[in-house]
């Protein structure tokens, strides 16, 4: 099969590999649609953290059952081969305190796709459901999502990256009659923005500087798109100043209730505390940049105005059902943030879309 590898950083190549088995317990994917994420480009360019080499990315799957272990099940069904699913992209052990709970993304022995295993970008993808990751009691998958048939396969691959927003809104509290500030309008953060919408948030700021995304943002959802990075760093210009004036005086100064951060280009210091209106909660959602917090926070002003920092990395299979449920309702809809689509072939056209940002999100799909 063809499959696109990552050595190491910077060297992606389109390699014809064999075609893996379908793993004892488990299912082979032949993967329709897989999304190009941030963290993808991050990965290309310099690793990550979660990162193993030699390995195919590709994190945000959709794909048809090839074959699959005769036990496993979703929505009470057995799933069958043909049929076309939403992969969540995590291997949890099914059975350590975090997956207990419900919070299997913090499973203490958690693999992900395209991380640690490899992922979908490739024609096939082998998916190891260890026994323990579905209930022994039920066999309910909760890697996999069964999907209509008629429905665009690259759309759903959205249902990953936003099952993140979801967590993050969450952790966030994100409730209704809050004013709501998003940093970065890319597809993260128009995700963040239509579902802050969903949540009953009572006013959406979004900072944004590149112009095709500032037009679809404003196009698609209800988000005030306020200036940023208009002052010159090079003369000495605050890039924030003008940001931080908006946001204080659309608030009465009061500050905003939520801040997710949807770009590592902002950082978590005083100054951004003071955006934040008492009872305000901090969602760091964009990894920041190692060297990016050692900014000084006033833990007194935290204690007086009784406000939150939190942090969001991934989904529970929870939050990945109930994205892909909102995606096939239509309660969120999502599929104007598609803006490139290529075969594997052109896997890098899609990475180049993704990384000049111009316009939103770039999906390999088969052809
Ligand atoms: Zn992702
Ligand atoms: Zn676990």
């Amino acid at each position: 099969m063809k499959a696109a590898v990552l050595k190491r950083p910077k060297n992606l190549a389109l390699m014809d590999l064999p075609r893996p088995r379908c793993p004892p317990g488990g299912a082979l994917i032949r993967v329709e649609a897989c999304a190009v994420c941030g963290t993808d480009i991050k990965m290309l360019d310099q690793g990550h953290r979660d990162l193993c080499y030699p390995r195919i990315l590709g994190h945000e799957v959709v794909g048809r059952i090839e074959e699959i272990d005769r036990k496993v099940q979703a929505d009470g069904r057995q799933l069958r081969a043909g049929e076309l699913v939403q992969v969540w992209p995590g291997i949890a052990c099914g059975h350590c305190h975090a997956c207990f709970r419900g919070a299997d993304n913090r499973c203490r022995d958690m693999k992900i796709i395209g991380f640690n295993i490899d992922g979908g970008f490739a024609e096939y993808l082998a998916l190891p459901l260890p026994a323990q990751s579905f209930s022994e009691h039920f066999g309910i998958s909760t890697a996999l999502n069964r999907l209509p048939e008629e429905v665009d396969p690259a759309l759903f691959t959205l249902a990953e990256p936003l099952a993140c927003c979801i967590n993050g809104q969450e952790q966030a509290r994100v409730g209704e009659g809050d004013t709501v500030l998003i940093w970065g309008g890319g597809p993260i953060g128009a995700l963040h923005a239509l579902l802050a919408e969903m949540r009953g948030a009572g006013e959406i700021l979004l900072a944004e500087r590149l112009p095709g995304r500032i037009r679809e943002i404003k196009r698609h959802t209800s988000a005030r798109v306020i200036g940023w990075f208009s002052g010159n760093r090079e003369e000495g210009q605050d890039p924030f100043e003008e940001a931080e004036r908006t946001i204080l005086s659309e608030t009465d100064g009061r500050g905003v209730d939520v801040i997710l951060t949807a770009t590592p280009e902002v950082k978590i210091d005083q100054r951004q505390m003071r955006l934040l209106a008492p009872g305000g909660r901090i969602c760091i959602f964009s990894g920041p940049q190692p060297g990016d917090y050692e900014g000084m926070i006033d833990l007194r002003s935290m204690h007086y105005l009784e406000q939150t920092i939190t942090g969001a990395y991934g989904c529970s299979s929870r939050q990945n059902r109930m994205a892909a449920s909102l995606l096939e309702s239509g309660g969120i809809r999502a599929n104007w943030i598609i803006t490139k689509r290529a075969d594997l072939a052109r896997i890098s056209d899609a990475f180049e879309h993704s990384s000049r940002r111009a316009g939103l999100k770039s999906v390999v799909c088969a052809v």
